[in-house]
């Protein structure tokens, strides 16, 4: 069983708009005033709380705040369980710090219950009458949560999540290592190079003539919201088209194969850049890697990190020569040891699959079985990240 997401558009009324950005409004901040607090309970104590507490807390923040009593009170919950798994990633140093919600930003809350598509295929929602959907596909599977967003140009979206039988990566499937990067957007160790679209790049004049456009309209004029709803838009394209890609990717990948090694990725790093940081913000490598672990659940794949100081692209995968006077300009090389002739890249995803092959049993032990995304980290006893390569 594996769960599937459906999305469709929303056409609420504006009874119905006003109400959903009320539960738009509760769900941020709940959100982020049990970040806040988690937070400073971290700094004054270490430690950290967790959704047991906060279920506590929210009934307590209800009686005060009476308000958050109009919208549904498992959304609320709900939105908890998503901070939770916020913390949880973070904790285990597979995401950044949770960020606060935004107003201006995409807005979102989840129902996890009480929800149905009527016969005239509306959505009906607790607390609310049924708003209007457009359904242009089949909904298959039990349906287990519905989430309900605005983008920042104004449209809503209904995306459903049902549970159903999804067929398994093949069990005798690829082992591969992956490679993210700006040239080609991903590598595999079997030597697929997927491109870079570079979509924010493509749009990036068409974006510019109308933020200059935004930028000389009045404030509050009706003008100035029409040319921010374009600029919205624009955004809003790139997004979708980056979505749509990376979904074709992480689909190909976790569905083909039985277990992925990638590189732990330091994006924050890498974005204080500046040369390189408008570039690394259109590939969005942390939403391609978050897709991947999903995917991975949902078709069997297992993904894995190996640390990012693993050397993988001086070392041949063949025989284990390390080529220390490797630059970065060299695309392509031989080994003086076995005279292998290597694509950079290819070499690299090699030894990341290597790396995590001769790991994986040392670590079984520690892994939870129903984990399927685990960090591999080397042996930081022994000093430098060079010991990985010289034991094989
Ligand atoms: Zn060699």
């Amino acid at each position: 069983m594996g769960n599937k997401a459906y999305k469709f558009r929303l056409y609420p009324n504006k009874e119905q708009s006003v109400f959903l950005a009320k539960c738009f409004g509760c769900s941020r901040f709940v959100y982020n005033h049990f970040l806040r607090l988690t937070t400073d309970v971290y700094a004054k104590s270490k430690k950290s709380l967790r959704y047991k507490e906060w279920a506590k807390l929210l009934i307590e923040l209800k009686s005060e705040f009476e308000w958050l009593k109009e919208v549904n009170s498992q959304a609320l919950q709900q939105t908890l369980k998503d901070l939770e798994s916020a913390v949880t990633r973070f904790f285990k140093k597979l995401g950044g710090f949770p960020n606060f919600k935004k107003k201006s930003n995409r807005q979102s809350f989840r129902v996890p219950q009480h929800f149905s598509i009527d016969e005239k295929g509306f959505l009906r929602l607790p607390k609310m009458t049924p708003i209007k959907m457009v359904i242009h596909r089949e909904v298959l599977g039990t349906p287990k949560n519905v989430s309900i967003s605005k983008t920042p140009s104004g449209k809503y979206y209904a995306a459903i999540v049902t549970e159903q039988d999804i067929p398994h990566a093949p069990l005798n499937g690829d082992k591969i290592g992956l490679d993210l990067g700006l040239k080609e957007f991903a590598i595999t160790s079997k030597g697929e190079k997927f491109e870079n679209p570079r979509y924010f790049q493509k749009s990036l004049r068409r974006l510019q003539i109308r933020q200059r456009r935004l930028s000389r309209k009045q404030k509050s004029s009706s003008n100035r919201n029409k040319s921010r709803l374009r600029v919205a838009n624009i955004h809003e394209k790139v997004a979708n088209q980056r979505q749509d890609y990376q979904h074709k990717i992480s689909l190909k990948l976790t569905s083909e194969n039985q277990r992925i090694s990638a590189e732990s990725l330091n994006i924050k790093g890498m974005v204080k850049n500046r040369k390189l940081a408008k570039q690394i913000s259109d590939i969005a490598w942390g939403n391609f890697l978050t897709m991947l672990e999903y995917k991975g659940n949902i078709y069997g794949c297992e993904i894995y990190y190996v640390d990012r100081f693993f050397p993988s692209s001086k070392r041949c995968s063949n025989c284990g020569y390390i080529k220390e006077d490797l630059t970065l300009a060299t695309r392509e090389w031989e080994c003086p040891e076995c005279q292998h002739f290597w694509d950079r890249d290819i070499n690299a995803t090699l030894n990341l699959m290597l790396f995590c092959e001769s790991k994986i049993p040392l670590e079984e032990g520690k892994s939870t079985p129903d984990q399927l995304v685990v960090r591999l980290g080397m042996n930081r006893n022994t000093g430098s990240g060079q010991e990985a390569t010289s034991e094989a």
